[in-house]
């Protein structure tokens, strides 16, 4: 196709794409292109290796399926052509749920590996000679020592979420992996930052890569942010007026630990919201029913620590709650990556008591603005009231109201209550 036919295409046939994949873009409900698949899939179709600066959210998993789908099409092999490495057994399965709908015309198929539930089943599926694999490091190691993958004819090697793996420590994983992939291969890294050390993987990996950068990875323009300054205390009174006052059609609260996460859900339920909570203290099947309770809208609140909650895609997901700020300026990115989703907007609201000054610069200066500051009558950082009771101490208040209920009492009137 010429230049200037291509040019004059604006759907996702400017690629050259063949049909049984296009078939798989309109059952996926793709009409146009991100950028990021505008820039990335011709360099991919062509064999190159890429190196994408892109956090999630942005349709990066389409920009490394397509190509890859259009290059596996047609050939079989009795052992996986492609592998995509991911930090975190939800994101594996978000990722493995798109290449299915993408490739469901194709004949090609896909299996999902990751730590946290039997390994006989995989190694079952494994049997049955996928093309494509989607796993997490530690699983993937662990499936090569039992003899059950043999990445020998892999092809396409994709480094997902790079900078979450480095913090998760699977880099020494990711190097024992590269040992036993054949060493003429295309590889495709996606990262939403790049510390240093991607930036040392990624020259180790790629070869003369071509470079897309979106945004220097900047959060979406459709978040709005608000930082609160809060004491410790009144952080779930806080919440509650956030949650009272504001149209929330589903909010992701992060805290900072996996009891904090249980706490804090525990505490809501009691309080009538349907919160649950997501993290890495549950079980495989735990964390799968508490994702798809929340994808299905069965729920309207999950409590999350930065560990599961990264990279995950949900819709409509109205506010982004820092119960606790995160460990460093770069997950805040992460963080309030899962609202303003899809170009819709969003609200990133930030706790902040006086022990995270030095974060809020730090975040600041990476984001490169100022979160504007959120003041709220009654939440005054320097006011001298009693302080609010914990969530455990909390009693269950009686009439089951559900979240957004107009008619559930203000904080005013149930401090009044608790008063009297
Ligand atoms: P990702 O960055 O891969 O997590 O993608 C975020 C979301 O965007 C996913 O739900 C994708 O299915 C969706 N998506 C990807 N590409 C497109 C596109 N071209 N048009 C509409 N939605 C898309």
């Amino acid at each position: 196709m010429s230049a200037s036919a291509a040019n004059a295409l604006n759907g996702f046939d400017r690629f050259g794409l063949d049909d049984t994949i296009l078939r798989g873009v309109r059952a996926a409900g793709f009409v146009k292109p991100r950028q990021i698949q505008t820039e990335t899939i011709p360099a991919s179709l062509d064999g190159r290796d890429v190196l994408g600066l892109a956090q999630t959210g942005t349709g990066k998993t389409a920009a490394f399926a397509l190509p890859m789908l259009e290059r596996l099409l047609g050939r079989k092999a009795n052992s996986p052509r492609a592998l995509v490495l991911a930090p975190t057994r939800e994101l594996a399965t978000q990722i493995a749920e798109e290449f299915r709908t993408l490739s469901r015309h194709t004949g090609l198929n896909v299996v999902t590996i990751f730590g946290g539930v039997k390994i006989r089943s995989q190694i079952n599926a494994l049997r049955r000679g996928p093309d494509i694999v989607v796993g997490c490091p530690g699983r993937v190691l662990d499936l090569i020592g039992q003899r059950a993958l043999h990445l020998n004819k892999v092809e396409t090697l994709v480094l997902d979420e790079a900078d979450h793996m480095f913090d998760m420590g699977f880099l020494p994983d990711i190097r024992k992996i590269m040992k036993v992939l054949p060493g003429k291969r295309q590889n495709l890294l996606f990262s939403a930052t790049m510390p240093k050390e991607i930036r040392g993987l990624a020259d180790e990996v790629l070869n003369n890569p071509h470079v897309v950068e979106l945004a220097n990875a900047a959060p979406a323009e459709t978040i709005d942010h608000a930082l609160y300054m809060i004491p410790e205390k009144r952080k779930l009174d806080l919440l509650e007026h956030i949650f009272n006052s504001e149209k929330c059609n589903s909010a992701i609260v992060f805290v900072r630990t996996k009891r904090r996460a249980k706490r804090l859900s525990d505490g809501l339920r009691k309080l009538d919201y349907q919160a649950f909570d997501l993290q890495g203290n549950m079980s495989q099947g735990q964390r799968d029913r508490t994702m798809r309770g929340f994808r299905e809208r069965r729920f309207d609140i999950l409590v999350a620590t930065d560990i599961v909650a990264r990279g995950i895609d949900v819709s409509n997901v109205s506010h982004v709650i820092n119960f606790d700020v995160p460990n460093t300026p770069e997950a805040y990115t992460h963080r309030i990556g899962r609202t303003g989703r899809s170009e819709q907007e969003g609200i990133a609201c930030t706790f902040v008591t006086g022990t995270d000054r030095a974060w809020v610069r730090a975040t600041e200066r990476m984001i490169g603005k100022q979160i504007p500051r959120e003041k709220v009558e009654g939440f005054e950082p320097d006011i001298d009231r009693k302080p609010a009771a914990t969530v455990q101490r909390r009693n269950k208040r009686p009439g089951g109201q559900k979240w957004g209920n107009s008619q559930k009492p203000s904080n005013q009137r149930r401090r009044r209550r608790r008063a009297g």
